[in-house]
């Protein structure tokens, strides 16, 4: 059989779609890119973060029901919003990811081998989150915390680094709520894998404890890298969202992580045009933003998902007003990247080669700048840098030893 595969989302969806990979070319299928004709199956794996992925998702479908074949879909928004996509077609098998197995007779792997098209493996410890933002819709998709073993994540990381890879990102939907305790696993993952550089993807301010940054500012195989997710500036606004922390808080963090460690990169997502947001509430995440000592922002304009309690009120932001703040915040992240980029001018930085030219090569490093440097390398090599100069979009650095 022929299968096709399309992702949508966060690293847990990718890390799901790469075990339906190795499961499907255990079974002898053959895989062929997304979207060209003669697949026998064709898996759209959605998101449902907003509505714009809910379109994306639903573009996906229509593309692989004009091609023919089995149509699947499966994923947060075939989860949660099934009926939606049942109705495009009664072509369109809607499956939850945990009965893809039986449906297309495999049995997922208890790990992944590789990672299709990716120079880091995505590795996840963790599912689901018991936090119930009133925004947010994965607690529904995702259900309850559980952590995955230590055992199965060190053996997959160790497996990885056989397989060539130099790097890992820890993933899961809320990390820092791994049973245990994440610093504990990171300590054993250190320990117990040669793998040169581990990375902790998103994790909640309230969840991110001292030894957590003791690891991050200290430890040079973890990436001095940390994404925190703020969602606003504004007390009133945060309590609304059911985040258990406020302003001066996430303040606070970044201040005593940039005092142990001024490479670290601290990066945030922050949510534009909640219902009840204000002109003086914008006001007061701009000034939070402003003042912090963070690389980048992640901006999205809140998009109200049918099911949870903040899409049933009624104070909505003009949309004209959500544009403007999305722009400034916009704006502002660049304005945090360049002065974290010049910051780190002159300093000797780690990184792990995504691209290899004959005389150049291009990285991502530890603290998440991605450079250009003269010399040879080999994809996946760690090579030590100094960075030089700024340019668009990235770093120019030099190759050392
Ligand atoms: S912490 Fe909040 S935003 Fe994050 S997954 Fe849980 S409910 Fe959603």
């Amino acid at each position: 059989m022929i299968f096709a595969i399309t992702t949508l989302g966060c690293k847990v969806n990718q890390y799901e779609s790469q075990l339906l990979r190795e499961a499907l070319t255990a079974r002898g299928h053959r895989e062929q890119p997304f979207g060209s004709p003669g697949a026998d199956v064709s898996i759209v794996n959605t998101c449902t973060v907003t509505h714009r992925s809910d379109a994306q998702g639903r573009n996906l479908l229509r593309r692989a029901l004009a091609l023919g074949g089995r149509v699947i879909a499966t994923g947060c928004q075939a989860k949660v919003y099934g009926d939606a996509l049942r109705a495009l077609s009664p072509a369109v098998e809607v499956i939850p990811f945990e009965d893809i197995g039986p449906a297309l007779d495999i049995q997922l792997p208890s790990r992944i081998t590789g990672f299709c098209g990716h120079s880091r493996a995505f590795v996840n410890i963790q599912q689901g989150c018991g936090n119930f933002c009133t925004y947010c819709i994965v607690p529904h998709a995702r259900g309850v915390p559980r952590s995955r073993p230590w055992q199965e994540v060190i053996g997959e990381i160790t497996g990885l680094y056989a397989a060539g890879f130099r790097e890992v990102v820890l993933s899961g939907i809320n990390i820092g709520l791994y049973e245990g305790g994440l610093a504990a696993l990171l300590e054993k993952i250190l320990k117990e894998t040669p793998m040169p550089a581990v990375r902790i993807s998103s994790i909640e301010p309230w969840t991110l404890t001292g030894e957590l940054i003791r690891l991050v500012v200290e430890e040079p195989r973890v990436c001095r890298h940390l994404h925190i997710p703020v969602q606003s500036g504004s007390d009133a606004i945060l309590s609304r969202m059911g985040r258990p922390y406020d302003a001066r808080y996430f303040r606070s963090l970044v201040e005593k992580i940039k005092a142990l460690n001024p490479g670290v990169s601290i990066g945030t997502d922050v949510m534009v045009g909640f219902p009840g947001e204000g002109e003086n509430e914008f006001g007061q995440t701009r000034s939070l933003l402003e003042e912090a000592d963070i690389s980048y922002l992640h901006v999205f304009p809140y998009s109200p998902r049918p099911g949870t309690p903040a899409a049933g009120w009624g104070d909505t932001v003009d949309p004209r007003a959500v544009k403007e703040r999305v722009a400034l915040l916009r704006e502002l992240s660049r304005r945090k990247r360049d002065a974290f980029v010049l910051s780190r001018i002159g300093m000797e930085e780690d990184l792990l080669v995504t691209r290899a030219g004959r005389h150049s090569f291009r990285g991502v490093t530890s603290n998440y700048l991605t450079v250009e440097a003269q010399g040879k390398a080999r994809v996946n090599d760690r090579v030590s840098v100094i960075l030089e100069e700024p340019c668009e979009g990235y770093v120019l650095g030099r190759a050392i030893g």
